[in-house]
This record gives structure tokens, C-alpha cells and sequence, in this order.
């Protein structure tokens, strides 16, 4: 199976999309903005503008041949637990902006999360991961995934811990491209080095990246990039998604679920495919954990507005933080567009058109604070056109240890917010009635 060149659609935007670049004669030179847009949707009579929704279950066949051949080989349409066109348009998107040769999208972020996770390791494989991460790969890494005999070991977000780290049965170290709600920066470069030197495979999550839009991890050396299409993707809090990406080549020679053992052995017939194949096998067919075809067009025409929010939201949220910063009534504020944050030169180094839409401050009455907003509203979500805020302490962590919970940058004071993309006169004005009594 050719995943990354979808059957019966063009070819979506190559893998090397830059940024900006005037000369879009086409896919391989559109910018970000163009191919969120412009990929995956044929051109032709009668054709709609945007992706349409496939709605099925299973697809026709003509002849016993037909189905024979596609049951051989998965390149074409057979049931949609498998591969259904609206999931692959979207997945070909997903792919362009991210600079990948392939994508299986799933029915969410947690599921991208087990999909690429056990893409990799088995029972007996070990996972190093920075510590600083969403609370479902935290809860997945420590209470699910031992369950199936595959142990992590959760370390500073640093390259020297992740080094200490490693075992012999390392087989993927894992990292957050920018955590929430501390704003930790993936050094990716010198993970991917240190991952590789072992054998193992780098998987960066980069759900606050913004679907490559802030940061694109395969092009400094991550093998794996998975994501919640639910945040930035979406982007109206209406749909749950996830993706896991691959780039063109990864060394799994030292991986035993590639190298050891009867129908899991698909690298001498897939070769540089396997990875991806195995992905959307497992993920998608073996698990079930498919994703909607009315999901994926939502998320699909999420994507097409996202350079346009995800610019604004970083836009305001930077204002919003030098304004907190030297407000009398707030305390800490954390943001990596801050000089003073402390993964702010690494920040510069990896995210380009802005620093991200979350940033955290401290105020003197959480409680009093959420219940005078009138604009922002109380909601544990992210990416979204509407300014979510959360009380980290009490609830996204609220079971997490209070050490970790420090070491994530939370404490009782904290507020998380996740800026939309209102008028920031407006957030302004809100913010500064619910503080002053
Ligand atoms: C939300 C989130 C997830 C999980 O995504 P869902 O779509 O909610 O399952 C994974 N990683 C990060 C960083 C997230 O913010």
C-alpha cells in the first residue's frame, strides 16, 4: 500500500511544503496557508470545492478479482474501518502540513497516542518520556500500557535525563513539542540523536505545534509525529481527532515488533511503508479505533482556518502575557514568547510565526476570578475560536501528585488559558473586571 499517495484523489501537497514562499506553481512549493486550504480536493467538473463526506461503511466491488486483489494488497477502498475517502483526504492534509510521507487519522488524541505507542513497543519494551505531558499520556504510560508489559520511564524535559534514561529495550522516547500548561520546548534535535544511537524511534506530540503550522518535528529528525486533530485542528470545540504522521524512512531494524515474529513482520513487504502500514493496521483495523468520516470533514475544513487563528491566538497571547506580567493583581504569568521563560531560546529555535495560543497566570482568588468572566469561558479544552480557561490544580491535575504538579508549572494560583480568537481589547476588559473586587 502507497499510503501517502491516496487512490482516486491528485496527489496532495509533497512533503516539503515551505512557509510563506511567493512562487506557488504547486503542491511541493504552496505555502502553509495555501495548502491548508488547496490539498487533497480534485480539480475537475462537477467536482465539489471542498472535501466531500463519504458516508459508508463498506465499498463496492465488480468482480471477485477485484476484491481478491484489494483484500491482497489495501491499495483502493474495501470496508472503512480500513480506509474510508473522506478519512484520506484529510489524512493527505494532515501529511502536506506536516512535511510527512504518510498519516493515519483516529477517532482521538489518545488514540493517536496508542496507535503510535504500540506501533513501536511490545510487551517487554521500554519508553523513555519527558514528564511534562498531557494527563492522558501520563495516566496511559503509568497505569494502561504496563498492563500490556511495556514500561516507561517519565524524566525531566532535557536531553541529558532522556540520555540517563535509556535502557537496552528502549524502543521510543517520547516528548511533547510544546507541554501544557508549562510551555517546555522538545529539544528534537538532540532527542532524535540520542533515541537513534539506541535504536529506538522519536515520537514527538505535537498537539500545541499546531499541525505543523508552529513547528514541524519530522523535519529536525523526529521519526513519529501524533497529535489531537481535537485543539488547534478542529478549532471549534465541535470534533474529536487524532493523526500519527510518519516521514519518509525510519531505521526499525533493532525494533522487535518489526524484526521478530510471523504477520507483525511487515518490513520486507512494505519496506519503507511499514511503520505507517502498521499504524493504520493496528490503529484503524485491528483496534477499531477509526475515525468518522463527518469527523474528518469537520477537522479537514478546521485545518483550512488554522494558520489564520493559530497566528492571531499567538498574536494575543503574547499581548496578554506582557500586559499580566506587569499587572499588579497577577502573579506568575508563563508563556515561551516571554524572555524570561525557561525554554524561551529553545522556543526561538524550533517555532516559527509564533509562540502558541496557552499561556498560564496566577491570581489571588482562582474561584472569584472564573466566576466573573463574561467572555472567557470555564472549559477544559484547547484551540478552540473562544478563550477557554481552566483551574489546573483542582481539575486537569487535580490527581496528579502536588510535587508533579509544581514540577508542571501548576499551583493553586494557577490559571490556564487557552486564547481564541476574540477582540483582544475584549479579553482585556474581561480579565481586568474579574480581578479588580
Ligand atoms: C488533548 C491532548 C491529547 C489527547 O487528545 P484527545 O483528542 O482529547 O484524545 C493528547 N496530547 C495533548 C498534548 C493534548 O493536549
Amino acid at each position: 500500500m502507497t499510503d501517502d499517495q491516496p487512490q482516486r484523489s491528485p496527489t496532495p501537497g509533497t512533503p516539503h511544503v515551505e512557509r510563506g514562499g511567493e512562487d506557488s506553481t504547486g503542491p511541493g512549493s504552496w505555502s502553509y496557508e495555501t495548502t491548508a486550504v488547496q490539498s487533497a480536493i480534485p480539480r475537475g467538473l462537477g467536482q465539489t470545492i471542498g472535501i466531500p463526506i463519504h458516508a459508508a461503511a463498506a465499498f463496492q466491488f465488480e468482480t471477485l478479482e477485484e476484491a481478491q486483489e484489494e483484500f491482497q494488497n489495501n491499495t483502493g477502498l474495501s470496508y472503512a474501518r480500513l480506509q474510508n475517502p473522506t478519512v484520506r483526504a484529510l489524512e493527505a492534509r494532515v501529511s502536506a502540513l506536516e512535511g510527512g510521507a504518510a498519516t493515519v487519522a483516529v477517532a482521538s488524541g489518545q488514540a493517536a497516542t496508542l496507535t503510535a505507542i504500540l506501533s513501536v513497543c511490545r510487551a517487554g519494551d521500554h519508553v523513555v518520556s519527558a514528564s511534562s505531558l498531557f494527563g492522558g499520556t501520563t495516566g496511559m504510560l503509568s497505569n494502561i500500557l504496563p498492563l500490556m508489559g511495556i514500561r516507561a520511564t517519565l524524566v525531566e524535559n532535557t536531553p541529558q535525563a532522556v540520555r540517563a534514561a535509556m535502557q537496552d529495550n528502549t524502543r521510543l522516547v517520547w516528548a511533547e513539542m510544546i507541554s501544557n500548561p508549562a510551555g517546555d520546548i522538545a529539544d528534537i534535535e538532540p532527542l532524535a540523536q540520542i533515541a537513534h544511537e539506541h535504536g529506538a524511534l522519536l515520537a514527538i506530540d505535537n498537539t500545541c505545534g499546531g499541525v505543523g503550522f508552529l513547528c514541524r518535528p519530522l523535519e529536525h529528525g523526529a521519526d513519529i509525529v501524533s497529535q489531537s486533530l481535537t485543539k488547534w485542528a478542529g478549532g471549534h470545540g465541535s470534533v474529536l481527532g487524532g493523526s500519527v504522521t510518519v516521514g519518509t524512512h525510519q531505521e526499525l531494524g533493532r525494533l522487535p515488533v518489526f524484526t521478530e515474529g510471523g504477520t507483525n513482520s511487515v518490513l520486507h513487504l512494505r519496506g519503507d511503508a511499514a511503520l505507517a502500514w502498521r499504524q493504520r493496521w493496528l490503529g484503524a483495523h485491528q483496534l477499531g479505533m477509526t475515525l468518522a468520516p463527518h469527523s474528518a470533514f469537520l477537522i479537514a475544513q478546521g485545518l483550512e482556518t488554522l494558520p489564520l487563528r493559530l497566528s492571531r491566538e499567538s498574536e494575543s497571547a503574547l499581548a496578554l502575557a506582557r500586559w499580566l506580567q506587569v499587572h499588579p493583581a497577577v502573579g506568575q504569568v508563563s508563556y515561551p514568547g516571554l524572555p524570561e521563560h525557561p525554554f524561551h531560546a529553545q522556543a526561538q529555535r524550533y517555532l516559527r510565526g509564533g509562540f502558541g495560543a496557552v499561556l498560564t497566570f496566577e491570581v489571588p482568588d482562582p474561584a472569584a476570578f472564573l466566576s466573573r468572566l463574561r467572555v472567557l469561558r470555564i472549559a477544559p479544552n484547547l484551540g478552540d475560536v473562544r478563550s477557554l480557561v481552566v483551574h489546573p490544580w483542582t481539575t486537569t491535575h487535580g490527581r496528579v501528585p502536588e510535587a508533579a504538579r509544581h514540577a508542571a508549572g501548576v499551583t493553586p494560583q494557577t490559571i490556564r488559558m487557552s486564547v481564541g480568537v476574540e477582540a483582544l481589547a475584549d479579553l482585556q476588559a474581561d480579565i481586568q473586571g474579574a480581578l479588580s473586587v
